[in-house]
């Protein structure tokens, strides 16, 4: 079985363009609108070095219990326990939110390989987005603009290191 890694985090941020710039497709659909991503997708992501590892998009943790936002976060996290490791994508250009913190607070009890991925990091100064999200402790936090595929390969190489 190839490992499985999933993408984690609050609607918006850019989960689902990062699926498609790992996986090369265009499969996961991408919207403005919060919460497009309702369900699970899965693929593969297909390193140059290093073994395959199958990406799973989800629709976010969006801090609701009931009604589809909270279906939508249970499948998030349901994904998130099977997963090996854990993308943990947050949005460079608005900052951390209380809801990152809440998704953080969860991740924390997980106790899973887990990378913070500084998503949309294109036309913002990285230094200080970076500096946003230093409070969470993760040492070697990883840039990207999904949109503009600048650090995908950096995140792949990482990622494939720890599997
Ligand atoms: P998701 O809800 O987390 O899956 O977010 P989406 O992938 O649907 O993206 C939400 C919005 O953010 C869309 O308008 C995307 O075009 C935009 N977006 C995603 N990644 C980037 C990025 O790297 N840079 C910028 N500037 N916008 C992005
Ligand atoms: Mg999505």
């Amino acid at each position: 079985m190839l490992p499985l890694v999933a993408l984690v985090g609050r609607p918006n941020v850019g989960k689902s363009t990062l699926f498609n710039a790992l996986t090369r497709t265009r499969d996961a659909l991408v919207h403005d609108e919060p919460g497009v991503t309702r369900d699970r997708n899965y693929g593969v992501c297909r390193l140059l070095e290093g073994r395959p590892f199958v990406l799973v998009d989800t629709g976010g943790i969006a801090g609701e219990d009931e009604g589809l936002a909270g279906a939508t976060a249970r499948q998030s996290r349901a994904a998130a326990e099977e997963a090996d490791l854990i993308l943990f994508v947050v949005d460079g250009r608005e900052g951390a939110s209380a809801l990152d913190d809440d998704i953080l607070r969860w991740l924390r009890k997980q106790s899973k390989p887990t990378l913070l991925v500084v998503n949309k990091s294109d036309g913002i100064d990285l230094q200080t987005a970076l500096a946003e999200f230093a409070r969470y402790g993760f040492g070697d936090a990883l840039p990207v603009s999904s949109a503009q595929r600048t650090g995908i390969d950096a995140l792949l190489a990482k990622t494939a290191a720890l599997l």
